[in-house]
């Protein structure tokens, strides 16, 4: 959300309004300035927000990470075992080879009928541990594959969640520097306001407000405080309308109550 919409045109005319408050305001004046130092301050929590927000993708792409880095630390010496064994087959094969090549030779040396058979026993022998050799090579590098292909895939979410992360520390320190300017202007904005406001009730209204999760004031309306959605007694109710002669919280939520403008009956 980019902050500037926050601030809709209402604000700005309430604002104008509240630019120059009386020093001896009344209540139902304060709570009107207080309303709109608190349209402030949840203009502020907006952006705050949005910043944990941020940071809270960013954690989560970290632990995505660290999770694919893990696992491609972990493929690598399986690979590497992978290969050990296909080079101890690679072997296994060459010998057999050798060894068929030397039986052929030996076949123009061959003198009777029981040598014969003996040498095709041992040329049979070599053949079938040749193809054991290449039967197992070939399994050896299947799962070789599947683990680099595996690794490929890893790798490329790691790229693109590595993309991701960058872009969002981007953007952030982009909108840091909006909200910074922001704020500040918001704060400045809300000194104003302040200046016209009894020090007790803005104390009050704060300590109510870091209390109650960056909200101090409650709308009443039909006997419901709007921050708690509990009734509040009639008599309260009354009191609000009728125009208060002091603070009066929600016995639920501590929070201060007022009632709009147009519900208040005229003094
Ligand atoms: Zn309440």
């Amino acid at each position: 959300m980019v902050l500037g919409a926050v601030l809709s045109d209402e604000t700005t005319k309430q604002m104008r309004l509240f630019q120059q408050p009386a020093k001896e305001a009344g209540l139902s004046d304060a709570i009107r300035v207080l309303e709109q130092i608190q349209r402030l301050d949840l203009e502020i929590g907006l952006t705050e927000e949005e910043e944990k927000r941020y940071l809270r993708d960013i954690e989560g792409i970290k632990v995505e990470l660290q999770k694919a880095q893990d696992e491609m630390e972990k493929l690598k010496p399986e690979t590497e075992a992978l290969n050990a064994q296909i080079s101890l087959v690679d072997e296994k094969i060459r010998i057999s080879v050798e060894k068929i090549a030397r039986d052929e030779k030996r076949l123009s040396e061959i003198k009777n009928a029981k040598e014969l058979g003996a040498l095709n026993k041992e040329v049979s022998a070599a053949n079938k541990s040749k193809k054991a050799g290449e039967e197992e090579k070939a399994r050896l590098s299947g799962a070789v594959d599947e683990k680099n292909e595996i690794a490929k895939s890893r790798l490329s979410f790691v790229n693109a969640k590595n993309d991701e992360l960058n872009r969002l520390n981007h953007e952030l320190a982009v909108k840091k520097e909006t909200w910074a300017i922001a704020i500040s202007g918001i704060l400045e904005r809300k000194e104003s306001f302040k200046a016209g406001l009894r020090p007790d009730i803005f104390k009050k209204y704060e300590t109510i407000r870091a209390k109650r999760g960056g909200v101090g004031l409650a709308r009443v309306e039909d006997e419901t405080c709007q921050a708690c959605y509990i009734h509040i007694p009639p008599q309260v109710y009354i009191i609000l309308k009728r125009g208060a002669e002091e603070l009066l919280t929600c016995p639920h939520c501590h929070r201060i109550l007022y009632v709009d403008s147009q519900v208040q009956a005229p003094v």
